[in-house]
């Protein structure tokens, strides 16, 4: 017997999305489909997205997989939409993370130890991991489905890209935008370099255990007297210079046993038991001398030593040690007198300028004391013994602990400490109104960060801190001469070239990396980072003598923010074509970067273009657990993302992510059940429909037209779809134009619902054994044939996978990933139907709760159902006929729903009839026929009245009587 050929590709209703998505991934790579995708749309317009560089020093984890799924989505959508989407990845290799993974590997603990191994060796470490995990980065770009160009990336420390940020770092330079500033900041310690505010912003904890500490300060004038201060730093206590009090405070003084302290009034509350002496005002207490908690400094001058920890002035006896008047003294907390230390808050060394301070800095960059009795014990560990001397010398009034939010090194996890360093910084806070204004531009996924969170910090920029004292990273190309102590910068290889007197050593040292491929670039061939570079010396711009480099390099947030331009060589290679497509159309990534790279970007772009840096930005939230706590390695509360996308697929993890809230900043509770339901929910329902459409299509030896053009039926069920498709497109195009994720995927998981649950379910026996009408058996098929295509489309960019399978199938085109967006034939919308329909849908709904009511199976037919309110369309009343198993429908005033329960002989044979078609159908099933195959059947009983509707139904050829029920196939 000839096997006829089918029209598509036999569907089986059993499917494994992970298997089919590695097929999928196979026939992409074998068709290079994504090549295609951009070759297509070479000379349509550019939509530029810019990706922000990740560390491959670490592995993807879910925030990761977060932002690269509405990274690929929209980058996707937008290339079906018409737009030229190149998408290059890019690797951050630079800064401290890095030499953190390094300084570990090595048991490296501070700079002493990386001195002592040589920079060269160090960094030559750096760079030997910085492309440790590309690998595992790339396996897991492609299992989730994510185009990108994996060929063409760019890395932070590629000359080109290096020698880009130097022409950032010169145009600052050149509008005056960078200055070198001596300033207190958040310090760590451990990594012996400042860090800037955002980064500082990185690292906060809460319930942090610190000392509480109120020190006894003794008045000059009177032995008996003492000011009593708060400090949570005990540590920082050497380097007090002054006490501060303020003018709004109100003091007393009081008796407390033999001794009389003076504190706020309104913080009494500190002392236990006290008599209250009288007012104290606040004329007599500025310029009143205390005596030092400390000797080392008597003692230093004694001996005519002058101590290292003595940062401006030595006149330490005449200024220091005396009540100042300062506004920032509040009464929230502490005494209302405030212990003043120049060399380690942001506001103290202000007040110290003021007043000519000395800047007493007692501390070392590794974070040690440097005076007697505490040398080399590092502060936090300093507290416990220098709150057991100030009690020996009785200036301990009490010592609690206190749990407060404290920053740490986002990096390596030190406590930060409040230390004053010299820096280098961009003066971001003389632009807060060009970078409040650029924002305005910006259109934010969601909305509120705008305003909120990022317009509040833009209003509140503070200068920027962008140079590290550190090894792995862009140098900062400023050389400072050694005569006249001017400072020159580099702005490009070329400039160095000209300005240096030894620049052929550079390139003689910089051969064997390039030879070795380590080191990239499509100009020189030199290595611009530490040590080699600082061996260059060049001509003083100013006096032509030897300059020397400065030794800091910069801030790796520096360099990402500077991803725009560098990535692209600017202005170096196609200054033109770039300056065209800038700022880029789009970007994506997490709620973290909000002060972080999305900050940078944007300061950078500001200061150079007074642009922004991007038109459309969308922040996804973070990936929790299912109880709503952070995702921990230690605690494995969560399932290795590859586990998820070998049990359920990347399709149902993608979708799953893209409409949740995470993909509008929020948190999302992530589950892997709640992955599987979106399988059962959503991706079956889609492959049983698109089953059912293959098979019946098959049957009918039904093909589409060449070309796909919107069905015109007169059945209202394919019209009631049509418009609800369009409706669809609409929907989802309303999400697209506002970058709002969840708004075009939700309305997706409805549509497949309304698809699969109603119109499926009503046409089956419009394609049934039953049918008889030609016509309408194709209207059916070709409206399915179109409704799954187009959503097959609308569904790509989101679940690229089984949208592609079933796409291709029902077209023979290459992949729907070469087709374009679908547009809404508003036409075809019908408000009025829509409505209708789903009104008749609730009826259906109440009618099949009464007959559960009344214990009435569906399949027994009843003969009328009334319900309240307008009449339905006849074509309505005949669909709700149908599915309610009733006669007649009709109208009735003043009902809501009534249905006629009483079977008559006649109906109880009718439903008799039913439940023997349904057994029948049921053994069809097992013996694996085909609809449209005849049968003979064996009864043991059946109504005669209904022989010809049962043969009809069945396709029974003849009715045999016998002991069970059975079938037997008709040839
Ligand atoms: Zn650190
Ligand atoms: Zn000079």
């Amino acid at each position: 017997m000839a096997v006829k050929k089918s029209r598509f590709k036999p569907v089986s209703s059993q499917v494994n999305f992970p298997f089919l998505e590695e097929d999928i991934l196979k026939f992409w790579q074998k068709e290079k489909i994504f090549e295609k995708s951009l070759e297509n749309r070479k000379s349509s317009k550019k939509f530029t997205f810019y990706d922000g560089p990740p560390f491959a020093t670490g592995l993807p984890h879910y925030g990761h997989i977060l932002a690269m799924t509405i990274k690929d989505a929209i980058t996707r959508l937008k290339t079906m939409q018409g737009f030229y989407v190149p998408r290059r990845l890019g690797w951050d290799t630079h800064g401290l993370p890095v030499e953190y993974e390094v300084e570990k590997e090595i048991g490296s603990s501070g700079k002493k130890d990386i001195e002592k191994m040589g920079i060269d060796k160090f960094n030559e470490a750096c760079r030997n991991i910085v492309f440790r995990y590309t690998n595992e980065w790339e396996k897991t770009i492609d299992r989730m489905g994510r185009w990108a160009d994996k060929e063409n990336t760019y890395a932070t420390l590629d000359t080109d890209y290096m020698e880009s940020i130097w022409w950032v770092f010169k145009s600052l330079w050149d509008k005056n935008l960078i200055y070198k500033g001596f300033r207190s900041m958040a310090y760590c310690p451990r990594c012996a370099t400042p860090l800037s505010n955002f980064e500082t912003n990185l690292g906060y904890k809460d319930n942090i255990e610190d000392p509480s500490v109120y020190i006894k300060f003794q008045s000059a004038d009177d032995p008996k007297t003492f000011f009593l201060a708060w400090t949570t730093t005990p540590w920082t206590l050497p380097g007090n210079a002054a006490l501060a009090v303020s003018p709004k405070v109100n003091y007393v003084k009081v008796k407390v046993g033999y001794e009389f302290f003076i504190l706020a009034k309104s913080r009494l509350e500190v002392l236990d038991a006290y008599e209250e002496i009288g007012k104290v005002g606040i004329g007599d207490l500025v310029n009143k001398k205390y005596h030092s908690l400390f000797d080392y400094f008597e003692k230093d001058q004694k001996s005519g030593k002058k101590g290292n920890y003595l940062l401006n002035k030595d006149d330490i006896a005449k200024k220091a040690y005396r009540i100042l008047s300062a506004d920032f003294v509040s009464t929230e907390d502490g005494t209302g007198i405030v212990h003043i230390a120049p060399a380690f808050g942001e506001d103290d060394m202000a007040l110290g300028e003021k007043e000519n301070l000395p800047l007493i800095q007692p501390v070392d960059e590794n974070g040690e004391l440097t005076i007697d009795p505490y040398i080399g014990k590092f502060v936090k560990d300093a507290d416990a013994i220098i709150i057991e001397h100030l009690d020996q010398k009785n200036n301990l009034f009490k010592a609690e602990t206190i749990k407060h939010t404290y920053p740490f090194c986002w990096r390596c996890e030190t406590p930060l400490l409040y230390y004053a360093i010299g820096n280098w910084f961009a003066k971001v806070s003389s632009f807060r109104k060009e970078l409040v204004a650029n924002n305005e531009k910006i259109h934010w996924t969601p909305n509120h960060l705008k305003i909120g969170r990022f317009g509040n910090w833009l209003k509140e920029a503070r200068d920027w801190s962008i140079s590290r004292n550190r090894y792995w990273g862009a140098p900062l190309p400023v050389w400072k001469c050694a005569s006249c102590e001017e400072y020159t910068v580099i702005g490009s290889v070329t400039d160095l070239k000209e300005k240096a007197i030894n620049f052929d050593e550079l390139e003689k040292l910089s051969k064997p990396l390039f030879e070795s491929a380590k080191q990239k670039s499509t100009s020189f061939k030199v290595d611009l980072h530490r040590p080699y570079i600082d061996l260059v010396k060049i001509r003083c711009d100013k006096c032509g003598k030897e300059a020397n480099r400065i030794e800091e390099v910069l801030d790796c947030w520096f360099e990402s923010g500077s991803m725009p331009y560098a990535q692209d060589h600017y202005p170096f290679e196609d200054k033109e074509g770039w300056e065209n497509n800038f700022p880029a159309d789009f970007i994506a990534e997490g709620l973290d970067q909000t002060r972080g790279w999305f900050y940078t970007l944007h300061v950078l772009a500001t200061f150079l273009f007074d642009k922004p840096a991007f038109k459309n930005i969308i922040v996804n939230g973070i990936v929790v657990d299912r109880e709503g706590k952070k995702l921990s390695k230690r605690l494995r509360n969560y399932p290795e993302p590859e586990e998820v996308f070998e049990k359920f697929g990347a399709d149902a993890m993608r979708l799953y992510l893209l409409a949740s809230p995470a993909a509008v900043a929020e948190d999302v509770r992530f589950s892997a059940e709640a992955v599987e339901e979106l399988v059962r929910k959503f991706f079956l329902i889609l492959w049983n429909t698109y089953s059912f459409f293959v098979t019946y299509a098959n049957l009918e030896d039904w093909n589409h037209p060449q070309k796909l053009t919107e069905p015109k039926s007169a059945h209202v069920l394919d019209k009631w779809i049509l418009s609800k498709l369009n409706s669809l497109i609409t929907e989802v195009q309303k999400g697209v134009e506002t970058y709002n994720l969840p708004k075009m995927t939700r309305p997706l998981q409805f549509f497949l619902n309304d698809l699969s649950t109603w119109y499926v379910r009503r046409s089956r026996d419009r394609l049934g054994p039953t049918a008889e009408n030609q016509k309408d058996k194709e209207a059916c098929l070709s409206t399915l044939h179109f409704v799954l295509t187009s959503f097959c489309k609308l569904l790509a960019p989101f679940a690229p996978f089984v949208s592609d399978e079933i796409y291709k199938n029902l077209t023979g085109d290459l992949s729907v990933h070469l087709a374009d967006w679908p547009k809404a034939d508003m036409k075809n919308i019908e408000k009025d139907l829509e409505s209708e329909m789903q009104r008749a849908r609730e009826i259906v709904e109440k009618a099949h709760a009464l007959r559960k009511k009344e214990n009435i199976k569906v399949r027994q037919p009843l003969s009328k159902l009334e319900y309240g309110g307008e009449a339905l369309s006849k074509d309505l009343s005949i669909i709700v006929a149908d599915e309610v198993n009733v006669k007649d429908v009709l109208p009735k005033k003043g009902v809501d729903i009534l249905l006629d329960t009483k079977i008559s002989p006649v109906l109880k044979e009718e439903g008799e009839a039913r439940e023997l078609i349904r057994q029948i159908q049921i053994a069809r099933k097992e013996a694996h026929l085909s609809p449209r195959d005849k049968i003979i059947v064996t009864l043991t009983n059946w109504p005669k009245s209904q022989e010809d509707q049962i043969k009809k139904s069945t396709l029974a050829r003849e009715i045999k009587k016998g002991e069970v029920l059975q079938i037997e196939k008709f040839n």
